[in-house]
């Protein structure tokens, strides 16, 4: 068998993804037909897709064996009632990778208070000596494949890093916590709190002024999850009123985030336009051709997307 394989994505990743795709069904040993044209949709085995307007309407791949999303995020496809095949979703180690750096690196920034030296150039010789990481505790919401690489490398630098998830987790080094009883500890627990949680009917609007008055004075919030999982004005009232010390958001409710938006020049806010991290064509391109390979071999498939849970 030769799968048809649809690449439905915005133009501009076919270039991208062209030939680490080839390559990797090559190495799982399919032979494929693979592009923005695989044929009439009837025909089609595998769509990898990335949501743009040229594909909502899944009803006319009535072979379709799977869907394989190109992005870790689905809240955008996971409610499409057309899209009744399997859905997988994307875990690659190279957007695991970039996602952990920029992690990192944002809790370094607040933990060793860059922004205050950089701010004070001016000849004033103040010596504030940050404090050890192992003095302080970080909460990390989501402890899947993003969350769990930033809490275990948080932790491999000494900050005391407790995570909160859904469903009960072990990962060594880390407190896990879980469920609604487990999250006001670890809203409390952090004073950098990191949000990778997927946005779902469940998560929409999770940190909301009540949760956020359950954060430690001063505490820092990094969001590389979703926009929605805050409720932007109780934000902006928590950094206002000087209860928290700054948000640094890379993701928004609405992107590009419009340019009179309060967090734009807002003393405490960072605003970094959707680049924590993305996935990588080279590792993503394995993910994929794996999961073809499966397909056609009748074995699971990875990562498929728990439509009930939303994620
Ligand atoms: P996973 O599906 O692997 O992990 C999701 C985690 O969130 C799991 O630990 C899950 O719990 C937990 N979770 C889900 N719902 C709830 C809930 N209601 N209460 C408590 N915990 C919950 O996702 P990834 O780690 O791969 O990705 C996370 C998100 O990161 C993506 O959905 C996307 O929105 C975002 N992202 C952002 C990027 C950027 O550049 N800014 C790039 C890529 C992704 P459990 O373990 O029990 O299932």
């Amino acid at each position: 068998m030769t799968p048809n394989v649809l690449f439905a994505a915005p133009d501009r990743l076919w270039a991208r993804y062209q030939a680490p795709l080839t390559r990797a069904l090559e190495e799982v040993g399919v032979s494929a037909r693979l592009g923005p044209d695989a044929g009439p949709p009837e025909d089609v085995d595998y769509i990898v897709y990335a949501p743009h307007p040229g594909l909502q309407d899944f009803t006319p791949f009535t072979r379709a064996k799977a869907v394989l999303s190109l992005w870790a995020g689905v809240e955008k496809i996971v409610g499409n009632r057309t899209l009744t095949m399997p859905l997988a979703r994307m875990v690659d180690a190279g957007l695991t990778e970039g996602m952990v750096e920029w992690v990192t690196g944002q809790v370094l920034r607040h933990h060793l208070g860059l922004d205050h030296v950089l701010s004070h150039q001016s000849g004033e010789w103040v010596q504030n000596v940050p404090p050890l990481a192992r003095w302080r505790p970080v909460t990390v919401l989501g402890l899947g494949a993003l969350g769990a690489a930033c809490a275990r490398a948080l932790a491999a630098l000494n900050f005391p890093v407790t995570g909160w998830s859904r469903t009960a987790r072990d990962i060594p080094g880390i407190r896990c916590l879980h469920g609604e009883g487990g999250l006001a500890e670890a809203l409390g627990s952090g004073q950098i709190l990191v949000l990778l949680l997927p946005l779902t009917p469940e998560t929409d609007g999770l940190l909301d002024a009540a949760r956020l008055a359950l954060l430690p004075d001063g505490a820092v919030v990094l969001n590389p999850g979703r926009g929605p999982l805050i409720d932007d004005a109780a934000l902006l009232a928590a950094l206002d009123a000087g209860r928290l010390g700054h948000a640094t958001l890379d993701v928004f409710r609405t992107e590009p985030l419009p340019p009179s938006h309060p967090f734009w020049g807002h003393p405490r806010v960072t605003v970094s336009p959707h680049v924590a991290s993305e996935t990588r064509p080279e590792s993503a391109a394995r993910v994929i051709a794996e999961n073809i390979r499966r397909g056609e071999a009748g074995e699971p498939f990875l990562h498929l997307v728990d439509r009930a849970n939303g994620y």
